[in-house]
């Protein structure tokens, strides 16, 4: 299981800019966490399912939890060394 301080060590370490969740189903765009000085954001970018809402800074908690609830991202675990 990762914690918030893992994962987030492991962004800066490995540069990683973007974790993709899944496409938006009606216009394909990319929902995803990116990161930005330290944080995270979540970035729903269409406004298929919801009104537009720019990128929403949101926690390493959520992100680890994220991926601690998603066994199946073997690439994802991978980049992220752990
Ligand atoms: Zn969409």
């Amino acid at each position: 299981m990762f914690t918030a301080e893992q994962v987030k060590e492991a962004v800066a370490i490995n540069n990683i800019r973007i974790v993709p969740i899944r496409d938006c189903s009606l216009c394909g765009y990319e929902l995803s966490y990116r990161f930005a000085n330290d944080k995270v954001y979540f970035d729903s970018g269409c406004d298929c399912v919801s009104y537009y809402s720019p990128p929403q800074e949101r926690s390493w908690q959520e992100l680890a939890r994220y991926l601690n609830n998603n066994p199946d991202y073997t690439d994802l675990h991978a980049k992220f060394g752990l």
